[in-house]
């Protein structure tokens, strides 16, 4: 049987938005738990990366809160993950009338305060800010919370988070329904959380149980081996030109390598930005916004961005330094191959580490192919195709009779068995002079 969003029974001004936005059918995680939880059921939402969990829970909750008090909070482990879940209450609730506040670190006290005071229905947090409130303001009144979800919930329980989001957790003594979601989680955490939950229904959409199965298959990976320091970041500035991307997350391990790595491929011409957690809010905000709507289309990071992200363009993502454990590797990866979009991923790894790989297909049930990185031969091809590209562009661009530099041109493109054609040799010559003498990137 085909199930639309019409068999739900959601409010019609959540099904305009739907339609608005295209969503055609549900997805299976969406199919499962739109009418649990609607149903007032806890849920706990196990679902492959980009496979819709978040409209799995703010669909329904948009449909059961009212107007009148605190009714919805949310748990998020990430600051830009709290702002990509408001968006997403905010993008469904058009033509409802929801108070929906983001509250996380970094962010001046006093706007999140007035905020605050203006009594949101619906509030979407990191721990860390949401204790702050709690502890030092005792501004939030959780008596009316009628939904709890934590999002990403097995980081949520995991050190660095589990005493701040059992303290919360310990505030919010009326009933209310909770639910839970991940694309990873491990039967330890999952014997803890059930603790939290009354009568949970487990929908568990991983296919194979035992064995992992949480990568979506339109996900082509890669790796390839380096044997030096200098071998890898050639090999990636040669991946990066040849590989056609829109939009790339190079994940490295500590936050002043992706300042360092960043500040290089700036250099290289490239559109990049970086992003860590010491980075002060404006900026990380700044970035991410640049990568989502396209003024940068490389950004390097931190495992901060590997949970929960969700950016269009990112079809294709980089390992540059191996992650932590299998759990970030699904999550990195993750952020490409979204709503069944083609995504690639290349692992760079140590020879002396290619065990890794071969653990990591084992435990994941994944196959991840060797990849060479691009040779000389390739990268002349592209390099002289996106010259080629550029003249053109030039040529439409302006009518240029700076004849000046004609002869020179000439002279080169002569030695150097060019094309024989006057309009294009001059308008080559302009372009290697304006972009190589001036110094401006190509
Ligand atoms: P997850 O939390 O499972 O990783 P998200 O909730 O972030 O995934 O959704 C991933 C992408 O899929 C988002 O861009 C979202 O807009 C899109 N999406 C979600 N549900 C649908 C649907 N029913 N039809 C089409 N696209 C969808
Ligand atoms: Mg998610």
């Amino acid at each position: 049987m085909i199930i639309n969003f019409s068999n739900f029974k959601l409010r019609n001004e959540l099904l305009k938005v739907i339609k608005e936005i295209n969503y055609i059918r549900p997805t299976p995680i969406q199919i499962k738990c739109i009418p649990l939880l609607l149903n007032k059921y806890d849920v706990l939402g196990i679902a492959k990366t980009g496979s819709g969990k978040t409209a799995s829970y703010v669909l329904p909750i948009l449909n059961s809160i009212t107007i009148n008090s605190l009714q919805c909070l949310v748990l998020v482990p990430t600051r830009e993950l709290a702002i990509q879940i408001k968006d997403n209450f905010l993008l469904f609730s058009k033509y409802l009338k929801f108070k929906i506040l983001s509250l996380y670190g970094g962010q001046k006290y006093n706007i999140q305060l007035s905020k605050l005071k203006n009594n949101p229905n619906i509030i979407i947090s990191t721990p860390g800010r949401l204790i702050d409130y709690i502890k030092r303001r005792n501004l939030i009144n959780f008596n009316n919370i009628k939904f709890l979800v934590l999002d990403e919930v097995d980081e949520m329980f995991c050190k660095g988070f589990i005493d701040d989001v059992k303290f919360i957790l310990s505030n919010i003594n009326v009933k209310h329904q909770t639910a839970l979601f991940s694309a990873t989680i491990c039967n330890n955490i999952k014997n803890i959380i059930k603790k939290f939950m009354l009568f949970p229904k487990e929908i568990n959409l991983l296919l194979n149980k035992k064995k992992f199965d949480n990568i979506p298959k339109n996900i082509k990976q890669y790796y390839c081996l380096f044997y030096s320091y200098n071998d890898k970041i050639n090999f990636l500035i040669n991946f990066l030109e040849v590989e056609k991307f829109k939009a790339v997350i190079i994940f490295v391990k500590t936050k002043s390598y992706t300042l360092k790595l960043s500040n290089l491929l700036q250099k290289k011409g490239y559109n990049c930005s970086s992003l860590n957690g010491d980075m002060n809010q404006n900026l990380r905000e700044k970035n991410i916004n640049d990568l989502r709507n396209g003024n940068i289309n490389i950004l390097v990071a931190t495992d901060i961005a590997a949970r929960g992200l969700d950016i269009n363009n990112v079809n294709l993502v980089i390992n540059y330094d191996l992650p932590i454990d299998f759990k970030y590797y699904i999550h990195r990866i993750g952020r490409t191959g979204r709503a069944n979009n083609i995504g690639k991923t290349i692992l760079f790894i140590n020879k002396r580490d290619i065990k890794i790989v071969y653990l990591l297909q084992k435990k994941l049930n994944i196959k991840i192919n060797k990849i060479y990185p691009p040779n000389k031969n390739i990268l002349l091809k592209i390099r002289i195709k996106k010259i080629m590209n550029f003249i053109e562009y030039y040529i439409n661009k302006k009518n240029n009779n700076d004849f000046f530099y004609k002869n020179i041109l000439t002279n080169i493109l002569k030695k150097y068995n060019f094309i024989n054609n006057e309009k294009i040799n001059l308008i080559l010559l302009n372009f290697i002079y304006d972009n190589l003498f001036l110094n401006k990137k190509i």
